[in-house]
């Protein structure tokens, strides 16, 4: 552990447009909205790592790590091209049961994927809810993405996220048992205090335009966000997913009033 500064490590969805008339999700953003981001990022000299390589040493204060979760088609249909351009690597979170599924990242493109440089990572096999299942349930989920992605990509991936964030329970002696050097929470946070066995992130969602992302970086704020947003994580950890999804649902349609 060290304290430092910070380091950035950003949590993305999906990077779509919102289909003409639909309600776009919370956490989709378009396109556009990612490529200015990665406009902003550079242009204030941050250096983009994959976890993998935010471990094997500690990363400089510089560093930024952009995660994508969840192995949506998008993320090789867009995100990979666009990251192509700006020349930057990033972590992608895999839920290995939806592979080859439609809408979902395919098998041969993780190997694609993982053959350019980015880290493809575990994110359980079946992007269940971890902390409230038997260890030896945890284990397997775990053990079978393992198993799967290093087929795919000649690597046993070095990084975790647990499914919604649920990092309780027994998940995080189970994750060092399995071996992962890093493990990235929903937790709100600069990791000014750089722990990998439980690492902080900015969640990005579709409201997070150049400036607000801009003042998220800066950590401008950061106190009085953080505060919410562990707030809003406590309700998370007690409440049943659905009733959290519903909550959430209210709040983003009250803000677009
Ligand atoms: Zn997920």
């Amino acid at each position: 552990m060290r304290y430092g500064p910070m380091v950035v490590i950003l949590t993305y969805h999906k990077v779509l447009d919102p289909c003409p008339g639909e309600r776009p999700d919370f956490y989709t953003v378009s396109p556009r909205r990612l490529d200015e981001h990665l406009r902003l990022l550079r242009s204030r000299g941050y250096r983009f790592l994959t976890l993998g390589e935010a471990v094997d040493a500690a990363p400089p204060d510089d560093a930024c790590i952009l995660t994508f979760d969840d192995a949506t088609a998008d993320h090789h249909e867009t995100v990979f091209p666009m990251l192509a351009r700006h020349e930057v690597r990033a972590t992608f979170f895999v839920p290995t049961e939806k592979l080859d599924r439609p809408a979902s990242l395919t098998r041969a493109q993780v190997t694609e994927m993982a053959g350019a440089g980015h880290l493809m990572a575990n994110h359980s096999h079946r992007h269940v809810r971890l902390d409230r299942l038997p260890p030896a349930e945890i284990r397997d989920q775990l053990l079978t993405s393992q198993e799967i992605l290093a087929a795919l990509t000649g690597e046993r991936p070095v990084a975790f996220a647990p499914p919604g964030g649920y990092c309780g329970g027994k998940v995080p002696d189970i994750a060092g048992e399995i071996g992962f050097r890093a493990v990235r929470t929903m937790r709100w946070g600069h990791n000014r205090i750089w722990n990998p066995s439980r690492l902080e992130c900015l969640p990005i969602n579709r409201h997070v335009d150049e400036r607000r992302l801009s003042n998220l970086i800066g950590g401008r704020h950061a106190g009085l966000l953080g505060s919410i947003y562990s707030g809003k994580e406590a309700l998370k950890s007690i409440l049943p997913t659905g009733a959290y999804e519903a909550l959430r649902g209210a709040a983003d349609n009250l803000r677009k009033r």
